[in-house]
């Protein structure tokens, strides 16, 4: 008898300092009282607080991010009511007024009626993921944003066009509304390269599109590089007349930026040719059908000789 008694109590010591040594936070709750029968050493080194100072349920919730009590506790009360093992993650509050992030990884004891009898948990430091967690969120829509957005020039890319597009066809349909869509291409481009070289041809594109931004001043209008050396703008709840005149305003201020040209056959000034459409589009109107127009009238405004607007 005094051997196995012995043997239990080096047991228990042996498990003590286990438990006491690990990082994790060990603790239990007598479910009838719902105070702490135990809480590890750790919480202290962790959160500051004594372990003393960590009797009842409420000394948990209450030093527990605001944000985040409600659900947790709510949460923790009927899993532990349903008797099911459960983890949670939630910023704990330390004695020094911050917060540190936990999961708390709670197994229910029941007894052989079946009842719940106690909680018994382990408390996780999980603050170094959450922050891991966080940069690569902000990494992650930092490359979505890149991922519509012109490597060259900087501004929104095709793909970005064909979302604000989807969205403002959308909106042009249900409020009645015209939609206008300038399509522009740079008039002999392929020879502005031949003549200056690729560098800057793409230096060239990039004062385009930095002019071509200042063009269209309402919040909704929208320019994008659609492919090489072409660039398109949206423009919402804009009638025929006013895409007109911003189409003017894209070959002057194209022209005024003097990028001289020597190869071009049409000036010595770099030029575009435009195709212009506008729509309010109905049941029977096709996306793509009104993009190719727009294409299609850009072609003749290359074949009526470009530096014009069809
Ligand atoms: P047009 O007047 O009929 O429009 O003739 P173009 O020479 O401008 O048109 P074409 O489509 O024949 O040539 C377009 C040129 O644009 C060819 C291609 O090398 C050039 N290009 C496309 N993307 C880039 C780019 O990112 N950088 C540079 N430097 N050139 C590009
Ligand atoms: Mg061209
Ligand atoms: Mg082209």
């Amino acid at each position: 008898m005094t051997i196995i008694n012995q043997d239990m109590e080096t047991d228990a010591t042996v498990y003590k300092t286990l438990l006491e040594s690990t990082k994790a936070i060990p603790w239990q709750i007598d479910w009838s009282t719902l105070k702490f029968s135990y809480i590890g050493p750790q919480i202290e080194r962790l959160l500051g607080w004594s372990p003393s100072s960590w009797v009842s349920v409420e000394d948990w919730a209450s030093r527990m991010h605001p944000e985040d009590r409600a659900w947790v506790v709510d949460f923790c009360v009927a899993q532990s009511k349903a008797g099911t093992d459960h983890e949670a993650d939630y910023r704990a509050l330390t004695k020094a007024g911050d917060y540190v992030w936990i999961r708390d990884v709670v197994h229910v004891v029941r007894n052989e009626q079946g009842e719940v009898e106690s909680l018994i948990g382990f408390m996780f430091d999980i603050s170094e993921r959450k922050t891991t967690e966080e940069k690569l969120i902000v990494l992650q829509r930092e490359l979505e944003e890149l991922s519509f957005k012109d490597g060259l020039t900087g501004i929104p890319n095709r793909r970005k066009f064909d979302s604000i597009m989807d969205e403002e066809w959308a909106n042009a349909s249900r409020n009645h509304q015209p939609l206008s869509l300038i399509m522009l291409d740079i008039d002999y481009f392929e020879q502005y390269n031949d003549h200056y070289g690729h560098i800057q041809g793409d230096d060239c594109l990039k004062r385009v599109a930095q002019v071509l931004s200042s063009v269209a001043t309402r919040s909704r209008d929208f320019l994008a590089r659609f492919g090489g050396e072409e660039f398109v703008l949206v423009l919402p709840e804009t009638d025929a007349e006013a895409a007109r005149k911003v189409a003017e305003r894209c070959r002057n201020v194209i022209f005024k930026e003097q990028i001289f040209h020597e190869k071009s056959q049409v000036s010595q000034l770099l030029t575009v040719s435009l195709g212009i459409g506008t729509i309010i589009p109905t049941r029977n109107d096709e996306q793509m059908t009104f993009i190719a127009e727009v294409d299609r009238r850009l072609y003749l405004a290359k074949q009526k000789g470009r530096n014009c607007i069809v």
